[in-house]
């Protein structure tokens, strides 16, 4: 069913939900972006709906809400641990299409990865229910269509804002009571088709191209553009890398907690060992690493999508402006260049 309401019918309504969900949407921090007078857009609790920025993509992507960057998994002392305490409501997030894919792949690592399943990421996204934002005509960075990531049905309910007025397509019938009383209107959300920025993926066709690849002198450029700061891993929309680290309570030694804390594959150290063993000691090895997880590894393991889903976040965040789907396309040109050469060497 699809309906028409004003704010403050919105507002009635997000009141009677929160007794069931908590409501997690992008709100705007004026003031906090990392530049003076800049905003940032991040995922928070609402209670209203005027508090969601529903024009402009967030800084952050919706996995924040599930996977915040640190949390306490538990607590333990000598000889018994407790899981930390987990929120006893549903969760009503408000997700882009590009979100939706991306809880797909957050999935597949944290679910499905092998025989064990991570039961702090499990316990959350059982609890969540999508409404889908619709886009508009997406923003500049944006290359879903080029990652098939554009659309989705996957969702509880759909909406788009104009000007203090919401149009809603509920999908769940378990969410239809609260609508109750609004009235209806034909809506269904609509998808961008084409972004203005586009990317052509580049298929590796076997492993002598791929080994050549990863030596090509297209990621040295890497080593003086890229500071290693991490900000694109941390705002990207499918990245789950995290570190663990235990906070000791001083009274009591065998006494703690147990914290996970995004980490970066971008930063010096992410691969240090024992022994002093690094395996990506440049920043132009760890772009290489990063790149191709994205764009080969993730889809070579998982025989289905790539694990990029083109939000553009990165590229909104890379202070050096580095962008993904530029470095993509030069990968592309790479790969084109090894294969000719191949051909031109007699096909081998
Ligand atoms: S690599 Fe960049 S564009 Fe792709 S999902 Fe991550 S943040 Fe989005
Ligand atoms: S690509 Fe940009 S955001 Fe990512 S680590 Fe390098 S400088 Fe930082």
């Amino acid at each position: 069913m699809g309906y028409k309401l004003d704010f403050e019918e919105a507002d009635r309504i997000f009141d009677a939900l929160r007794d069931e969900f908590e409501i997690w949407a992008p709100k705007r921090f004026v003031g906090k972006g990392r530049y003076s007078d800049t905003d940032i857009i991040r995922y928070d609790q609402v209670h209203t709906a005027g508090e969601i920025e529903f024009h402009e993509k967030s800084d952050f992507p919706a996995k924040e809400v599930l996977t915040p960057i640190t949390e306490t998994l538990f607590y333990f002392t000598e000889d018994e641990y407790r899981a930390s305490k987990e929120t006893k409501k549903k969760l009503l997030i408000f997700m882009r299409p590009c979100d939706v894919h991306a809880k797909y792949h957050q999935e597949k690592i944290y679910l499905q990865n092998g025989d064990f399943a991570d039961s702090y990421y499990q316990r959350m996204s059982e609890k969540v229910k999508v409404v889908l934002m619709e886009c508009g005509e997406g923003w500049d960075t944006c290359f879903c269509s080029s990652m098939g990531t554009n659309r989705t049905e996957d969702y509880a309910a759909a909406v788009r804002e104009d000007q203090g007025t919401l149009l809603i397509q509920v999908k769940d019938e378990a969410l239809e009571s609260y609508f109750r009383d609004c009235a209806s209107a034909s809506f269904a959300p609509s998808f961008v088709e084409n972004n203005q920025l586009q990317v052509s993926i580049p298929e590796i066709p076997d492993q002598e191209v791929l080994t050549e690849l990863k030596s090509h002198s297209m990621w040295d450029e890497f080593n003086k553009r890229c500071v290693s700061c991490g900000a694109c891993t941390l705002a990207c929309s499918t990245c789950t890398c995290f570190t663990a680290s235990d906070i000791i309570y001083q009274e009591n030694t065998s006494a703690g907690e147990r914290k996970r804390t995004s980490a970066s594959c971008q930063i010096k150290g992410f691969t240090d060992m024992a022994g002093g063993i690094v395996f990506r000691d440049s920043a132009g090895e760890r772009m290489r690493y990063k790149v191709l997880h994205k764009f080969h590894d993730y889809k070579a393991r998982f025989h289905d999508f790539h694990m990029c889903v083109g939000c553009g976040r990165c590229i909104s965040r890379c202070p050096e402006l580095i962008s993904i789907a530029a470095t993509v396309e030069k990968m592309a040109a790479a790969v084109d260049e090894i294969t000719a050469k191949r051909s031109a060497e007699g096909g081998r």
